[in-house]
């Protein structure tokens, strides 16, 4: 993954004219840290902090617990923080950390124990002002506010604006936990207005009804109920119905723990996650994981419109694929900054010591997005690029500069 993203950095610096010098350093880590946790009964995992870039800011990201995280994996995600903190303009830089850990096999006093175990490992490295962590896949508030609790504890004075996404009740921001699906709203509607298309209807499917994708679907069915949902899925199946489907419904569906595979309602018809990706939709939404398109299903794909709300979930070869057939792709680094910007509003107000209320977190919100998506949209116009090319572009200039 690692290297899917430095080749589109080093082209898009190529055709910048910058320096492959200056190229090299932008790709090169800051500061690593692999390490071991062991809990006390003696289970032990990988874990990890990639400090990639803190040129215009603390560094900024995630922490995702995952079967599947890996060197390379959150080497290419934290390379992928650092572009968009700068690509929507927020004064941060980009971070990763991650767990291999299938958080579900694990009770949780073991989540717990390990949760601060991370922490004591890396405390010498957070801080508002060095590294500023923030949830990602399977990871939540709870999670965040053990970690606070933790950090605070070893410093010996409570710094909450060290995380973000913590529980409002900690010092978390109103509006932070549906920001990525809102901001991805936010940035397919400003897009869709710019080509004016503003007032067409639209049917959309969104894979990966998570965090991400559900509030992309509940959102979407308050402020643009010209799209219309039609099919969902989550990591074993998905389900269709043409008449359409009630995001808030299934979001309540996935908060029982409900398995879409058992989903069950009239004209409703479970499909493969495969079918999911083939639909005959306008828009695909695609928030599940990395590498989602690929070489192999890329020519099922039918929708015209593709938003990455997932970091990387179409791999270079699928990408430009989908380019030439003529597919406009919302990129991942505009597309799904919304959860950051919101990262960032939270550690402004916990710096300031304020609380805003939600209509002024998610106008903030907005104001970002729109801006960050009309200056790739007019980049991507005038160097005759896609919008991923004119994101990265955007992102390279300011973290060059
Ligand atoms: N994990 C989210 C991302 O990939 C949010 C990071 C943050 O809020 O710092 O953008």
């Amino acid at each position: 993954m690692l290297s899917a993203v430095h080749s589109l950095i080093d082209s898009v610096g190529q055709r910048l004219d910058i320096p492959q010098a200056v190229i090299d350093q932008l790709k090169a880590f800051n500061k690593e840290h692999a390490f071991d946790i062991t809990l006390d009964n003696g289970k032990s995992f990988k874990a990890y902090r990639m400090q990639h870039n803190n040129k215009r800011g603390p560094y900024k990201g995630g922490i995702r617990y995952h079967p599947d995280v890996n060197l390379d994996e959150v080497q290419a995600l934290a390379t992928l923080m650092s572009l968009k903190t700068a690509a929507v303009n927020i004064p941060m830089g980009g971070g990763k950390g991650g767990i291999a850990v299938n958080p579900r096999e694990l009770n949780e006093a073991e989540l717990e124990e390990l949760s601060r175990k991370y922490v004591r490992h890396l405390q010498p490295h957070i801080g508002s002002e060095k590294d500023v962590p923030a949830p990602d896949v399977n990871t939540d508030s709870k999670i965040i506010d053990w970690m606070v609790d933790e950090f605070g504890k070893l410093s010996g004075a409570a710094d909450v604006a060290s995380f973000t996404g913590k529980n409002i009740a900690n010092g978390g921001s109103a509006g932070r936990t549906a920001a990525t699906g809102r901001g991805g709203v936010i940035a397919l509607a400003e897009l869709l207005r710019l080509m004016g298309k503003s007032d067409e209807n639209f049917t959309f499917a969104v894979q990966g009804f998570g965090n991400v994708g559900s509030y992309f679907g509940t959102v979407a069915e308050v402020t643009n109920p010209n799209w219309q949902l039609v099919g969902a899925s989550d990591s074993q199946a998905g389900i269709q119905r043409e008449a359409g489907l009630n995001a808030t419904e299934l979001q309540e569906f996935k908060a029982d723990r409900g398995r879409f595979k058992d989903y069950m309602s009239d004209d409703t018809q479970i499909i493969s996650n495969e079918d999911l990706l083939g639909m005959d939709v306008d828009i695909l939404v695609l928030a599940g994981l990395e590498d989602s398109l690929t070489a192999q299903n890329m020519k099922n794909v039918r929708a015209k419109y593709i938003v990455e709300m997932a970091n990387g979930p179409i791999t270079s070869e699928a990408y430009d694929y989908l380019t030439a057939a003529g597919k406009v792709i919302l990129p991942d680094v505009v597309a799904n900054a919304g959860g950051v910007i919101v990262s960032y509003l939270e550690w402004l107000q916990n710096k300031n010591d304020e609380h805003w209320s939600e209509d002024k977190v998610n106008k903030q919100l907005t104001d970002l997005m729109e801006k960050a998506v009309q200056d790739m949209y007019e980049a991507a116009q005038q160097d005759k690029t896609d919008l991923k090319q004119a994101a990265f572009a955007m992102a390279i200039k300011r973290l060059t500069a």
